[in-house]
């Protein structure tokens, strides 16, 4: 079975290893988010890829669910003693040689597609991990500073990456927008529409609906490839009870008008894009809403407490694709 994932981070890499256990022997693709990409100390710094990368291949920091195990901050320090930051990212001594090799590879000429392949060399996630283009996007999030002292007087509106907002400001302030920049100019990389093609089925993870799996499908190609493919499309809900289950999630689908619900975030998907999506139980009164929106649904437990937890919400998401086949 071919089964191709769009993934962001932590919810999306965490998925994945559920994934992987329920199904050992599918063909797994994950297309990549890449919105969140940053330069910091002059490196190129990939979060979501290296959380899928990590996590898959058994080097993530369990319960921060990002960066690696067995850290140290010597070269952050050594950095901070001269003032060069910025401070508020964690980069530890052993992530940071993942950034030396990708931003030496890049500056050889290679795209991040084969960047990411020769770093997945060492990590050996079990799945084909592509980024979702080779070209430079980067999610940009407009905010009103509060009382920044500027002579603009009280709130100054500016535009922030998103990981200023997002790990710096801990979305604190009101997103305005988010602008995922650069999208509209950039190309799928190589492997992402053939994988989309061939797929038997295609998930959603729990990756966030705005800044992870919308920036995905805002690289042009992407999203039509997907509606288009023929294929059960099935999604599993990030908001369980009305909040995201970690993180600000519901910050960013204020900015695009999607009230936090995991049927509010369905019908954002829409049924073009939807064939089916599972609910937690504790929002199985919402089933029959998304249901009347043109989209297969079920509710389930949908917790990731550990690995066999995201691997019954595999199976659940396979069977319901199954579902939506055989109609
Ligand atoms: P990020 O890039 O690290 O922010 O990760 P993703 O975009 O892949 O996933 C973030 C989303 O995962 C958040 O909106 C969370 O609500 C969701 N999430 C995290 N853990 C769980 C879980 O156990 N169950 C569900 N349903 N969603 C989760
Ligand atoms: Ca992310």
């Amino acid at each position: 079975m071919r089964i191709v994932v769009l993934a962001g981070g932590i919810g999306g890499a965490r998925f994945l290893r559920g994934l992987k256990r329920a199904v050992p022997d599918a063909d797994i693709t994950v297309i990549g988010n890449t919105g969140d990409d940053i330069h910091l100390f002059g490196l190129k710094v990939c979060p979501d890829l290296d959380t899928v990368m990590y996590t898959l291949g058994g080097g993530i920091n369990e319960e921060q669910g990002w960066g690696l195990t067995d850290e140290t901050f010597r070269l952050k320090e050594e950095l901070a003693a001269y003032g060069v930051g910025p401070e508020w990212f964690g980069l530890g001594d052993r992530d940071f040689a993942t950034h030396i090799v990708r931003t030496q590879m890049l500056g050889a000429g290679y795209p991040l597609s084969a960047v990411t392949e020769a770093l997945c060399d060492r990590w050996k996630p079990g799945v084909r991990l592509i980024p979702m283009t080779d070209d430079r996007v980067e999610t940009h999030v407009a905010v009103t500073l509060p009382d920044s002292g500027s002579a603009a007087g009280p709130g100054e509106r500016r535009a922030i990456h998103f990981q200023e907002y997002w790990v710096r400001l801990r979305a604190s302030v009101p997103a305005e927008a988010v602008v995922p920049v650069g999208a509209e100019q950039a190309k799928p990389a190589p492997g992402v529409l053939e994988a989309i093609a061939e797929a038997d089925v295609i998930l959603f993870p729990p990756s966030n609906p705005v800044v992870s799996v919308g920036t995905i499908l805002a690289v042009p190609g992407i999203r039509e490839a997907i509606a288009d493919a023929g294929v059960p499309v099935i999604g599993l809900s990030p908001i369980v009870g009305d909040a995201p289950v970690r993180g600000m999630a519901d910050k960013v689908l204020a900015a695009v008008g999607v009230e936090s619900t995991a049927p509010a975030v369905a019908e954002h998907y829409g049924s073009g894009l939807l064939d089916g999506w599972l609910v937690d139980t504790v929002d199985a009164g919402c089933v029959e809403r998304v249901e009347a929106a043109g989209i297969r649904c079920r509710a389930v437990p949908l917790m990731m407490t550990d690995v066999d937890a995201a691997a019954r919400m595999a199976r659940e998401a396979l069977t319901l694709a199954e579902e939506v086949r055989a109609v």
